[in-house]
C-alpha cells in the first residue's frame, strides 16, 4: 500500500461528498499502485456514517471506523494511524479547510528524503478574529515554553512516513497532541505553506471548550513550565507577605503608628489565595493527565468497521506490558 489518507469526522455530512471526490480527483493521476481512504466516524449525529458506508459500498479504497461515542478529533486521528497500512501517511480535516490539492506537493517533498512534511497556514479565511487571535497566541505560547520546537501556525494536516507512524504508535499518552508528538519525534522535517480556506460547509465541531481542552494537552504533554511558574510564583509571593510582615511589626512596635488594618489583611488574604488556588489547579492538570495514563484504559471503542486487517500495534520500549504501576 502506498498511500493512506486519515479523515477524522463529526458531523460533517454537508463537505463529505465534496471531500471524496476531491481527494479522488488528486490521488488518481498521481501513479500510486494502491491507496486507502480511512474515514473514523467520531460519533457524528448527522448522515456522516451512512454517506460513508455507502462510498465504501462503491469503491473498495475506502475505509472507514465507527466511534460508540465523540471521543475527539485527536483520538481520531490516532484510531486512523492504526487502521493504515500506508508507507506514507495524509492527514486531512474532512471539511475542505485543508486543500486536498496540496497533497501531491506534500508527496513531492517527502520523497526528497523527509519523514514529515507539515502544511503551514500562510493564511487562514472565514475563521473568527477571536479564533485567530487565541490560535496565534497559543502557538506563540508553546512555543516558548516547551523544549522541543513544534512548528508555529500549523495544524495536522500533513504526510508523515510509516517510520513516523510507527512511532506515534508506540506512544502511549491518553491526551494527545499529535502535532506535537511528531515534532518530539524528530527525524527530518520540513513544511510546505498553504492558504487556509474557509469551511466548505457545516458547522465547526471545535467548540472553545475542545480548543482549551487541546491547548491543556498540547501544553502539559510537552511543558513542565507551569509547574515551575506554580513554585516560582509561591517563592515570590512569600517573599513579599515576608517584607509586608516586617513593615507590619515594625509600624506595630516601633513608630506604633498603624490603622486597625481591614484593607490591607483582605487584600493579602485574598492575594494569597488566588495564587494558591491557581498552583493547586496547576497541579490538578498534571495529575488528571496522570491519573488518565495510570488507568491505562482504551483509547477509544469501534463499533463497526470495514478494516479487517489492521496492522499490529508495534511494541514499545521500557515498560512490559502488565506492569503494575
Ligand atoms: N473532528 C472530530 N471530532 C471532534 C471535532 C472535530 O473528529 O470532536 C474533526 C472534524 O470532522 C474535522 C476536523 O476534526 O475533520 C477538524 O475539525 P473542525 O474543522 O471542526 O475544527 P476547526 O477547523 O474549526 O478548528
Ligand atoms: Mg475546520
Amino acid at each position: 500500500m502506498d498511500l493512506s489518507v486519515i479523515i477524522p469526522i463529526y458531523n460533517e455530512e454537508a463537505t463529505l461528498l465534496a471531500l471524496y471526490n476531491r481527494l479522488c480527483n488528486v490521488l488518481a493521476p498521481m501513479g500510486l499502485s494502491s491507496y486507502e481512504l480511512i474515514f473514523v466516524n467520531d460519533g457524528s449525529a448527522d448522515r456522516s456514517l451512512s454517506l460513508i458506508r455507502e462510498l465504501a459500498a462503491h469503491d473498495p479504497h475506502v475505509r472507514y471506523a465507527d466511534f460508540s461515542r465523540n471521543f475527539g478529533h485527536q483520538i481520531a486521528v490516532s484510531a486512523g494511524l492504526d487502521l493504515s497500512h500506508g508507507a506514507v501517511v495524509v492527514i486531512i480535516d474532512a471539511d475542505l479547510q485543508d486543500p486536498p490539492e496540496l497533497i501531491p506537493a506534500l508527496y513531492a517533498k517527502l520523497r526528497e528524503g523527509y519523514e514529515v512534511v507539515y502544511a503551514k497556514r500562510r493564511s487562514r479565511q472565514g475563521e473568527s478574529v477571536a479564533k485567530k487571535f487565541t490560535a496565534k497566541l497559543f502557538y506563540r505560547l508553546l512555543a516558548r515554553i516547551t523544549n522541543i520546537s513544534i512548528p508555529v501556525d500549523t495544524g495536522d494536516f500533513r504526510i508523515v512516513s510509516r517510520k513516523v507512524v510507527d512511532a506515534l504508535r508506540q506512544m502511549p499518552e491518553q491526551n494527545k497532541f499529535i502535532r506535537g508528538q511528531i515534532s518530539w519525534i524528530g527525524y527530518r522535517q520540513t513544511y510546505v505553506e498553504y492558504d487556509r480556506a474557509e469551511r466548505a460547509g457545516g458547522e465547526t465541531g471545535y467548540t472553545y471548550r475542545k480548543m482549551l481542552r487541546l491547548a491543556l494537552d498540547g501544553i502539559t504533554g510537552f511543558s513542565d513550565v507551569p509547574l515551575k511558574m506554580a513554585s516560582v510564583s509561591g517563592f515570590l509571593v512569600s517573599g513579599v507577605a515576608f517584607l509586608v510582615m516586617l513593615y507590619t511589626l515594625y509600624a506595630r512596635f516601633i513608630t506604633r503608628d498603624y490603622e486597625p488594618g481591614w484593607a490591607s489583611l483582605m487584600v493579602s488574604i485574598l492575594f494569597l489565595g488566588g495564587v494558591q488556588l491557581i498552583t493547586v489547579g496547576i497541579i490538578g492538570e498534571y495529575i488528571a493527565r496522570l491519573l488518565a495514563n495510570v488507568r491505562q484504559r482504551p483509547l477509544y471503542i469501534i463499533s463497526d468497521t470495514n478494516v479487517t486487517d489492521a496492522p499490529t500495534r508495534p511494541q514499545a520500549a521500557g515498560l512490559p506490558t502488565g506492569t503494575a504501576l
